[in-house]
């Protein structure tokens, strides 16, 4: 079906074998032209004509991921035709060109050492390290807002080969210096080594670690949650094939109708973290006051309340998902928690851009990286203890439709190394993104309006609760080919939780969806799964269209409701800060087919509206549903911008940026 591996292998051929080369190029030169001939004409009908209908061609499917009365979400090319102007292969960058010169070894006696590689140390003249602690500060009844974002940095101690870190110390800054190697300079010694590392103290929690060697109940099951940030499940396919491919082939479970509850992170991982939605959360957590999120209820919580070991670690600080505009949490959520480490490794090591992402490589290593050799390192300590794990990267893929496919191998790395490491044999394992790529050209096209919504997701059980649970097995199979969303992510949870003794509430979001542990009712739609109209995947797009007139009325309902989200934000002189938006064109005006309404019959229409306003050149989708009387509903009050507004609603600080193109 994909034969990504197959183009790059034909890549280098063309380096070893001119006449081939040749003929391949000019059949190259006459299949772009094709395309482009293709795309060229696809766009032109946006320019030439009021709107476009639809586009037939790009809305069809190849079978079906989910189908059923209910809901019908289409299989499609990973590489469709239509985005293949999209893809590239990225390639791998290294943060370092050697072995790490430090690294920290577990003692005998459960300490922990830092230890130089004396292999790589013979490389510098005069070869001197120091090591220094670095501590989260003690909040105060009253802490500032940023207390989760500061660390302090102690003073610098030298050691030969290697030291013991004190048992408090859990990061540390390594720094090395040697002599310069070129004679002229002999005399200087220059930094040539700089280094973050985590330390593991598993008796932290060693009062935990007491009470499951007395108790002899049921084996409880740990949870391990790894996130990569926006990709979709096609997007695994195209950009990962070894990864996707180790996945399919070593017995992980898909769920192949997974569907995103809310726009971006926050409200799809509040989701499955709290079984709320997102203004149940906001109102709830209050995640941009201080003390909010340390009182909402995030099921590691309750799972910590059940004698379970937490952690949750999450790379570049400034947008991770508790942090980003919010104000993360004054106590550590967790008993482990990795942000002091990884604001340290950003603050104090040399940064490298990539993909985009400008935390990409933090030091010697890659941020991404960081975060999944703890969340190993923290699988594997606590092998035969209950604990639940929650772990997301952002480095790698946030700002890069293509930005996995230069990590494909690593992350196949750590999928094998947690078999290695005995983490398969012990634990459940969700191998998870959140949703897919939200803006620019690749999410205007219908093949990106699916991906947007169907991010990846993959289930692992170890073999012990495979065997003691067949009916769990046998309906986490049969659910894996249905529609699921976040909401059932948590009612899983909570079913673990159940199992081990715990409670916490059932999702308020979605009070149907159920533990994907229990047979789901086959006829699954959105509304059953808590997901809106906007978010749905459930749909095939037909060919009808709207009247001119309709589409410019309905257009113009939707720039108006655009910009009745904006008008009220004024400066101290009463003047608007945002301008006044109008319809520049209507871009694509699609129908879309749902499969039986609740009742049985539609009695509406519905049909999804991309347009472009100006000043500002902004791209905005909406779903609007006609009903027979004639009226017209934006459907959920919902419109989504689907182009970037980074750099051009600045001057609004809180509040619809996404509406607001600054005056
Ligand atoms: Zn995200």
């Amino acid at each position: 079906m994909f034969c990504g591996p197959r183009f790059w292998y034909l890549a280098q051929c063309i380096c070893r074998r001119p006449a081939f080369s040749a003929i391949l190029i000019l059949s190259t030169l006459f299949a772009a032209q094709y395309l482009i001939s293709d795309s060229f004409v696809y766009l032109n009908r946006y320019q030439d004509v009021p709107y476009i209908s639809s586009n037939i061609s790009e809305g069809k499917g190849r079978g079906f991921l989910v189908s059923n009365s209910k809901c019908q979400i289409p299989e499609r090319d990973p590489l469709d035709p239509w985005i293949r102007q999209f893809v590239t292969k990225e390639k791998f960058e290294p943060c370092t060109k050697t072995a790490l010169l430090t690294r920290i070894v577990k003692m005998r006696n459960g300490e922990l050492a830092l230890r130089v590689n004396l292999n790589l140390a013979k490389n510098y003249v005069d070869l001197s390290c120091c090591w220094a602690p670095i501590h989260r500060p003690k909040p105060s009844e009253t802490p500032d807002r940023n207390i989760d974002s500061e660390i302090s940095l102690g003073s610098c101690t030298e050691f030969n080969d290697e030291t013991i870190i004190p048992a408090k110390v859990e990061v540390i800054l390594v720094k090395c210096k040697a002599k310069e190697m070129r004679p002229r300079t002999k005399k200087n010694t220059r930094t040539v080594y700089e280094n973050v590392h985590p330390l593991l103290r598993p008796e932290k929690v060693s009062e935990k670690l007491s009470q499951r060697k007395r108790s002899n109940g049921t084996r409880k099951l740990s949870v391990l949650l790894l996130g990569i940030d926006n990709v979709a499940r096609w997007n695994l396919e195209r950009s990962m094939p070894i990864t996707s491919r180790h996945l399919k082939d070593t017995g992980w479970i898909e769920l192949q109708g997974y569907n995103k509850v809310g726009e971006n992170t926050f409200p799809n991982l509040m989701a499955m973290l709290t079984g709320m939605n997102n203004s149940q959360a906001m109102k709830v957590c209050k995640p941009t006051e201080s003390f909010g999120l340390d009182n909402c209820p995030i099921i590691w919580y309750s799972f910590k309340n059940t004698s379970y070991v937490t952690a949750y670690g999450e790379d570049t600080a400034e947008i991770s998902t508790f942090h980003y505009n919010k104000a993360g949490f004054v106590n550590p959520p967790t008993d482990f928690y990795l942000r002091p480490y990884i604001i340290a490794a950003e603050k104090y090591l040399p940064l490298k851009r990539h993909l985009d992402n400008n935390y990409y490589c933090t030091g010697p290593d890659l941020s991404g990286i960081r975060v999944f050799n703890y969340a190993l390192d923290f699988a594997k300590t606590f092998i035969g203890v209950p604990y639940f794990g929650f772990f997301w990267t952002n480095s790698m893929s946030h700002d890069n439709i293509n930005g996995v496919s230069a990590v494909d191998n690593k992350i196949r790395e750590i999928l094998q190394r947690l078999d290695y490491e005995g983490v398969l044999n012990d634990s459940m394992v969700i191998f998870l993104s959140d949703h897919g790529t939200r803006y620019g050209l690749f999410r205007e096209t219908i093949h990106g309006w699916y991906e947007d919504k169907l991010p990846f997701n993959y289930v692992w059980l170890p073999e012990w609760f495979k065997v003691d649970n067949a009916d769990a097995l046998e309906a986490l199979r049969a659910n894996a080919r249905t529609l699921t969303s976040p909401f059932d992510l948590y009612e899983t949870l909570r079913d673990i939780l159940a199992r081990a003794g715990g409670e916490a509430d059932p999702s308020s979001g979605c009070p149907h969806c159920q533990s994907l542990f229990s047979q789901t009712k086959k006829e699954r739609g959105c509304e059953d799964v808590g997901v809106s109209r906007l978010w749905c995947a459930c749909t095939m797009f037909g060919n009808n269209g709207v009247s001119n007139e309709l589409a410019h009325e309905t257009a113009n309902k939707i720039v108006s409701y655009i910009d009745s989200n904006v008008q009220r934000y004024r400066n101290s002189g009463g003047k608007r800060i945002c301008y006044k938006l109008r319809l520049k064109k209507i871009l694509r005006v699609t129908e879309m087919l749902e499969s039986v309404s609740s009742n049985g019959t539609f009695g509406y229409r519905q049909f999804l509206y991309h347009l472009q306003v100006t000043p500002g050149d902004g791209k905005f989708e909406a779903v609007i549903r006609y009903d027979e009387d004639g009226s017209l509903t934006i459907v959920d009050n919902e419109v989504t911008r689907i182009n970037s507004y980074a750099s051009t609603a600045g001057c609004l600080h809180a509040g619809p940026k996404q509406f607001c193109y600054c005056d």
